[in-house]
Parts: C-alpha cells; sequence; structure tokens
C-alpha cells in the first residue's frame, strides 16, 4: 500500500516550511482539523532528526494562527499517535492539530486523554474505547 503522506496532492498543501508541510485531516474530528508531517518519509517523532522537528513545531505556530483566523477556536488539542497499539494507522508521523470549540462535548475534562471518544475511530464511528474486561 502506498503511503498517503509521500503522495500529498499539492493542492491540499495549506502550509509548508524547508522539510514539513501542513493538510487538513480527511477524516476531521472537529472543523479545522489539520496534520503537520515530515517531507521525507518518517516513520515517527523518535527517528525526526532535530531540523525536521524544528521545522514541525515552526509550522505548528503557523498553522495555529492560520486556524485561529479561519475557525476561530476555543481551544486546541495537539498531539501524535505512536505506534499501531497507540491508534497510529499511517506509519508517516503526523502531528494532529485538533481546534476545540466550547461545548464541543458536554464535558471536556481530561482533554487528550479522551479526546472526542465518540469521533476517535474514524473506521468505527460511534465506538468509545473501553478497556477489556
Ligand atoms: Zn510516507
Amino acid at each position: 500500500m502506498e503511503c498517503p503522506f509521500c503522495n500529498v496532492i499539492v493542492s491540499r498543501v495549506i502550509e509548508e516550511n524547508d522539510s514539513a508541510l501542513a493538510i487538513m485531516d480527511g477524516f476531521p474530528v472537529n472543523p479545522g482539523h489539520a496534520l503537520i508531517i515530515p517531507k521525507l518519509h518518517v516513520s515517527n517523532w523518535f527517528d525526526l532528526n532535530e531540523e525536521q522537528q524544528r521545522d514541525i513545531l515552526k509550522l505548528l505556530k503557523v498553522v495555529k494562527s492560520r486556524l485561529d483566523k479561519e475557525f476561530k477556536p476555543d481551544g486546541y488539542n495537539v498531539g501524535f499517535n505512536h505506534g499501531e497499539c497507540a491508534g497510529q494507522t499511517v506509519k508517516h508521523f503526523h502531528l494532529h492539530v485538533i481546534p476545540r470549540y466550547k461545548g464541543d462535548v458536554d464535558d471536556p475534562t481530561g482533554g487528550v486523554r479522551f479526546v472526542i471518544p465518540e469521533r476517535g475511530n474514524y473506521r468505527n464511528p460511534g465506538h468509545i474505547p473501553r478497556k477489556e474486561e
């Protein structure tokens, strides 16, 4: 299977710098959900070199101010899934930038501990992860 992030269509790119680019997520958890990815195929954060990590964090600032203007969210969850057991399905690093809006869930306590459970699993909408008995 081809890597979707090695073959990003140019028109999907909303921001870029030397080694990273940003696109809108194809399965947005919330309006404005963006992804920041290295231009070269590297599977995870810890295998990126310092320059690539720096470019990703620089782009995070740029994308955040762009989303602030376009979507006017009240907050953000930012993070990545590392490894299959953590839910990583595409083995090309991607940083999720998820705008949050007052009232998008009834109780946002916990943040990335839950993100938005009923929308987190795009393969099985409505499925809320539970600890197996
Ligand atoms: Zn790739």
